[in-house]
Order: structure tokens, then sequence, then C-alpha cells
């Protein structure tokens, strides 16, 4: 009902922002109150437990059981001094969130009595009943349960009452059935692949660890047009809607003053994150109208993924209370820009040196090279699964639809590096090279900080791009967990990096001295991944053509993506590298397929309801007003002298006007239904819009049908593959049809009979 919507708006106009206000006089005296963080550790936790804690998080050494009990028991007596009185183990299963189950600390002892208890095995493992969270075949219900088991390298935290201790979720058999198992196996191999190439060039390193620097982007609403709103509440995006006369057109948002009321919500939103440690540091608007980003600094990548997930949900939390709700979806708005989540990733010493930022010294900038280089080659090498880790329905909406980033996998290196690459490719030769062309080669490779400073050439188009100390992996999904996207990133460099020493090693055991070895196989590494390499417009219909001259992939549907997880050589990555076995990486597989599918599924569903029991009606109800109209200028036609003016031309056509077993003639020219005349030609417009609204009804009837035909279709294929692609190719491409229809209907039927909030009401924050 349309009352629905004017309720929103007047609930909408009547907001005021709410008062938020800094808990402590600075933030540095309630940063990060509320982990159990190093410091504090020290503080509640005795010196050989402490040791143990740091022994674990900085080496993986296992924790004792008496040292857990020891842990658990100083855990329990911080976390009660702030109020606490429950706990959880906190884990991120393949549903895409995170999940917790509370458990009191207090427990029954006898007479009635109760007594808070959390001890070692409390800590250290937990099964949760956990029967319903997808496991794509791996863990049958009626098989053992998962468990949880703690995550020492992710120190534990206070949310609200709770608190929440850091996890991994493994089936019985220990299969892993989250996102975090892989990704903490990946930062393994990767500390291990680059400490063995960094030894070439430094000896102090003994540890390395990968770096991200998430940058979240997102929607708000406002929650009353939210809950007016069906499509929005249980797909994440609006199904339907015409555009608003105004958009990002003037691009007035982007950096523009933040509107007051989400002010006072990103304020709050930033002192619970920075209760919790989260390192946020940047705010500003996007694009998009009512689009935001909050970016913090960049962090160990297990602790960053960790932050970003917590991030999310405390986004949520804090959104309600400013009666806003977050969107989260790639693509919440049809029109306007979507929403991603960029991948700020980079690796970094024990030594304090960043391995993709260029040093002081030319052996430095040989180093950066080296790793710059690799990165460049497992890109290159694994594109495909690069653009596999980033498939999802939402993204769907930006990869290689109408938007940023394509679904072609290119890496921008800026046109100094380039020519960079260049000169190593020119002058490094197989055989050995004299000592002047070894002075200048390293005279070159010295200029390449330089060469950084004005390096200031930024591409926007790029999937991955080379941002002076960083890649930065674009193409990830805003809703999506950046776990699968570093898992996938420092696994494709690990493996590299591996293959990178071998073929090194081989060289200095013929007796090529060191240098010149790593030299000749960055070379080859250059010649042969040219063709990822680009630096224009990434959104042209020209690079299309251009990527496909050049070999590159560009495979634009989810399923599609999905099924290279399939493929061997990808199989037998994750293996090889001891991230995930075969059966593992096969559950993943068909999870994603699954959770495409449904999400898929939802949307159609929502897309007939709403056609069919909102749109539909809406229109109805002003044709039959129109027709009551036209109707009341026939019967006084009689009383009025014939008409001049616009339509008087009209005179000698016959009018006939759209009933329902008239149909045929609904679909005739204006000209050909005209009015015979006086008056009646005064309706013609009137009896124009009720034959539109008629056809437009028509077109949104049928299509709706044929789009359940194709789902019951779909239903019935027993592989998920299959399915998965059934409603790709023959259920959505329905979606666009029947939006096409319904949002002209929208625009032609009057604003007061329309249910469902508009852009212009929802994008707008008073
Ligand atoms: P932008 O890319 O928007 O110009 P910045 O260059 O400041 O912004 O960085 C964006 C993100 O990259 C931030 O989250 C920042 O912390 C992160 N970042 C910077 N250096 C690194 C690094 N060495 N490793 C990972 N992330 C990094
Ligand atoms: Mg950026």
């Amino acid at each position: 009902m349309a009352i629905q919507r004017f309720r929103a708006l007047e609930e909408v106009l009547s907001r005021t922002p709410v008062q938020v206000e800094l808990p402590k006089a600075t933030v540095s005296e309630f940063y990060g109150e509320n982990v159990f963080n190093k410091e504090t550790m020290k503080k509640w936790l005795s010196d050989e437990a402490y040791k143990s804690v740091l022994a674990a998080m900085e080496q993986g050494i296992k924790i004792d059981r008496s040292i857990a009990d020891d842990v658990a028991s100083s855990m329990k007596a911080w976390a009660m001094s702030k109020g606490v009185s429950h706990y959880t183990h906190w884990f991120q299963p393949l549903t895409g969130t995170t999940a917790e189950k509370h458990d009191a600390f207090a427990q029954n002892i006898e007479d009635g009595k109760a007594l808070e208890r959390f001890d070692g095995d409390q800590l250290v493992q937990q099964e949760p009943d956990a029967s319903s969270f997808p496991n794509g075949g791996i863990r049958s219900t009626f098989e053992a349960r998962g468990y949880t088991a703690w995550d020492p390298t992710s120190p534990a935290f206070i949310i609200e009452q709770t608190l929440c201790i850091p996890t991994i979720f493994v089936s019985y058999t220990g299969e892993a059935l989250d996102y975090k198992t892989p990704l903490l196996k990946a930062l393994h191999a990767i500390d291990k692949a680059a400490v063995d190439v960094c030894q070439y060039f430094d000896k102090n390193v003994t540890k390395v660890t990968a770096t991200l620097g998430w940058e979240q982007e997102y929607f708000l609403i406002d929650s009353a047009f939210y809950n007016a709103r069906p499509d929005i509440a249980f797909t994440g995006r609006a199904l339907f809607g015409h555009s608003g006369a105004k958009g990002q057109q003037l691009e007035d948002h982007y950096f523009g003053s933040i509107p007051e009321r989400v002010l006072a919500y990103i304020r709050e939103l930033e002192i619970e994150c920075y209760r919790l440690g989260i390192p946020v540091k940047t705010r500003h608007n996007e694009v998009a109208p009512n689009q935001f980003e909050c970016a913090p600094v960049f962090e160990e990548a297990n602790l960053a993924v960790d932050h970003n997930s917590l991030l999310m949900d405390i986004m949520e939390k804090v959104a309600r209370r400013h009666n806003f709700r977050v969107l989260l979806h790639e693509k919440p708005f049809a029109g306007i820009n979507g929403s991603g989540k960029h991948n700020n990733w980079s690796m970094s010493t024990n030594t304090g040196k960043n391995l993709l930022g260029p040093g002081k010294t030319p052996k430095t900038n040989l180093m950066f090279l080296t790793f710059f280089i690799n990165t460049i080659k497992a890109v290159h090498d694994n594109a495909d699964l690069m653009r596999a880790v980033i498939a999802s329905a939402g993204n769907e909406h930006r990869l290689g639809a109408n938007e940023a980033p394509p679904a072609i996998v290119s890496i921008f290196i800026g046109t100094q590096l380039t020519k960079v690459m260049e000169d190593i490719e020119k002058k490094v030769k197989s055989g050995k090279m004299t000592p002047e062309e070894k002075t200048e080669l390293k005279l070159n490779i010295g200029k390449i900080p330089e060469i950084l400073l004005d390096n200031t050439d930024r591409n926007r188009t790029s999937p991955f791009a080379f941002t002076g100390n960083k890649f930065e992996f674009r193409a990830v999904g805003s809703s999506a967990n950046c776990a699968a996207a570093m898992t996938v990133v420092n696994t494709i460099m690990a493996d590299q990096l591996v293959k990178f020493k071998h073929e090194v090693d081989a060289k200095i055991k013929k007796g090529v001295e060191k240098d010149e070895a790593i030299f000749q196989v960055l070379r080859d590494y250059i010649s042969g991944t040219k063709n990822i390499l680009f630096e224009g417009n990434g959104y042209g219909e020209e690079w299309v053509k251009e990527a496909k001259k050049r070999g590159l992939s560009n495979i634009k549907s989810t399923p599609e993506a999905l099924k290279i997880f399939t493929r061997k050589e990808v199989i037998k990555l994750f293996k090889q590298n001891n991230i995930m076995t075969e059966r593992e990486q096969h559950a993943r597989y068909e999870i994603q397929l699954e959770t495409y599918m449904k999400k898929i599924q939802i949307e159609s569903r929502m897309i007939g309801e709403i056609a069919m029991g909102s749109i539909i009606p809406s229109a109805v109800k002003y044709q039959t007003m129109l027709i009551e109209n036209v109707r009341g200028l026939q019967e006084i036609a009689g009383f009025a002298p014939a008409l001049k003016g616009e339509y008087a031309n009209a005179k000698t056509k016959k009018v006939v006007l759209a009933g329902a077993d008239e149909m045929e003639n609904q679909q005739l020219p204006l000209e050909r239904r005209a009015s015979n005349g006086g008056l009646q030609s005064l309706a013609a417009p009137q009896i124009e819009t009720i034959n539109k609204i008629s056809n437009y009804i028509a077109s949104i009837q049928s299509n709706v049908y044929k789009m359940i035909d194709a789902r019951k279709k779909a239903n019935n294929l027993e592989d998920m593959q299959d399915k998965a692609s059934a409603y790709c190719d023959h259920v959505k491409p329905y979606f666009d049809e029947i939006r096409y229809h319904a949002d002209k209907l929208e625009f032609v039927v009057d604003d007061e009979l329309w249910a469902l909030p508009k852009y212009r009401e929802m994008l707008f924050t008073r």
C-alpha cells in the first residue's frame, strides 16, 4: 500500500541526528580497551603464560594445556572486570558472515548456587551445534559435528557483555569449514617462501608477514525506507526503481561534506572500532549518493581479515541505533556506482622492510624488484583463479557488467615501472654480463625510489594495481570476506616464490653468479608476462577486444568463474602448498555455487512477488482512474462545443478504448486509435497512457510467468553446476526485462499510488 511509503517518508523527515560523544577525553584513552591485546595480556597473564601466547602468535608454537587453563582464567578475570557475563567462540563460516553462540560463564554448582567458570578446554575447543552451516558435503548432519579451535594469533575481544574468542571452524575429520583455516595456512606458506627468497638479500630476515589494508565501501539508507522495500530488505539490493532525475552525474557527493546524521553514525562506528582496536583512519563520501567508505591503517593479514569481518558486524549494529541500514551489497542501486572492497596487499619482514616498497640501496631495490616481478608472474599464471575468487552473485553486477572493474584480470604498474621492466629485459644477457653492463643496470635500479616518488599516474580502472608500495586488488566485492582473496593472493605468491628460488638456485648451481642468476630469471618473467600489463581504460570496449587478442580470459558469469576451482592445476596448487585438500577445495566450490543459485532464486521470487503484488496493482489503480476520467470526458462531450487545438487534427480518427478483450487494438499506434472528434480527442493522451499501462502490465506478467517456468526447470536439475548455470543463463535474464517495464510504470503511474519508496527518496539523506 502506498501509505507505507508515505509513512516512511514522514518518519524520515522527522529524524534528527543522534548525539554521539567520545567516551573519554581522547581516543588514545580508550583505544583497544575491549581487546585482550599484548599490553593487556602482559598485565593479566603470568610471565610464563604471556611468553607462551606470544610464541604462539609469532612462531605458531602450540600452547600447553596447563598454560591454556592459565590463559583462560586470566581472560575470564579481565572480561568480568568489564562486566562480561558470557563468552563465545567467534568464527567465520562459509556463509560469509560471522557466527557466535554465547555461553554463560556462570555454571550451576550444588545447592542451587552458581560459579563463573572458564577453563582451558573451553578456551581451546568448542563444538557448536553447527549442523546447518554450509559444508559442501564434507560433514553430513548425522556425522560427528564440526568444532571450533582457538586461533591465538588474533586477540580475543569484548562486544557488549560477551567475550569473543577468534577461532577456526573445522570438521571432526579436521577439514576446513571456514574462511580462516586456509588463510592461516596460506600466510604460513608465504612466510616460509618469502623468507627463503629474502635470504638472497638479507640474512637477518627470519619472518615475513603478509599485510592487508582493506577499504570498505557501503551504502546507507534510512531504516524506514529499508522496511518499506522488501527487495532491499531480503536481497540487499533494489530489484526495481526508476533512476532519479539526479543521480551521481554532478559528482557532487564524492568527498563532499558528510550529512549530519551520517556523520553521527560514522563517529559512533569509529568509537566502536577504536574500542576494539580496529585502526580505522579515513572516512569519506564515495562517488554515488549515500555511498561511503571506511578504511583502516593496514595490519597483519589475519588480523585485518578479522577486523574487516568484525567491522561489517558492527556497522550493522551501530547503523540501527541511527535509524540507518547498511547495504554491503556490490550493487544495491542499478544506474549508480556499486561498492567494492579494495584489498591493499604487501609483505613485510621482521627487519621492518616492506617487500613491495623500493629500498635505499641497489641491493634492497633488487629485493623489491624480485618481489614485484614475482607478484606479476604469480598473477599472470593464476589470473583465472584470481577471477574465480572474487565471483559472487553480487559482484557479478560489477565485473563484466556495466561497471568497473572489468572481468578481465590485468595488472597496472604505471609507465615508469614499465620502463624499468623494459630496461631490464633489454640489458640482461643470457650469457655473462660485462662489469660495465652490470654497473649500468644497478645504477638504473638505484633510481627506482626517485622514479616512484613522482610516479603519480593512478589508474582507477585496473582490477589489480601497483600503488607505490603495495598491490591493490580492487575487484573484491564489498560484501566479501577478504580471507578468500587473501588466501589466493598469498598462495599463488608463495607458490611462485618457491618456483623462483628453484630456478635461481639451479642457475647458481651451474656457476652463474647470484645477482646475475636473479636478473636472468626476472628477465624471463618480464618477457613472459607482458600480456597482462595494461595501462589504459579498463572499462572500454577497446580493452575487451585488445584483451582477447592478448589471449586473456574474460569470464563474465559467476558459475563459469567458479568452475575454475575444479581445474586440475588449481587443485594441485592448493594441495601442493598445503592450503586445502581436494575435498576441502571441492566443498568450497559447491557451497559457492549453491549460495549463488539461492541468491538468484530469492531475487527471482522477490521480483515475482513485488511485480504481481505491488507494481501491477498500483498500475491498475491508476489505469482505473484514467478510465473513469475518459468516461467522464465522453459523458460531457455532448454538452461541450467542438474543441480546437492540439488534438483537433485527430478528428477523423476512430477511438478504441483499451478493454481486456481488445488486446490487439492496444498495440496500435496512437494515431490509429485517436478520437473521432470534439471532446473525445481531449481524452487521447489519457487513452495513450491507458494503453501503455496495459502493455507494460502484459509484458511484466508474461515475463514473470516465463521466469517461474525457467525456475521450475532449473530446480529439477541435479548437478549444482548445471543448476547455478541455469539460474544464471535462463532465470536471471528475465530480471532486467521485468524491471524495464516496471520502471516504466513507475514513471507514468500517479506518484500517490506508488507503494515502493523511490530512488530520489532513498538516495538523498536529509
Ligand atoms: P589510496 O589507495 O586510496 O590512495 P592509501 O595509499 O593511503 O590510499 O592506502 C590505502 C590503503 O592501503 C590503506 O588501508 C593503507 O593502510 C593500505 N596500505 C598502505 N601500505 C600498505 C602495505 N604495505 N600493505 C598493505 N596495505 C597497505
Ligand atoms: Mg585505494
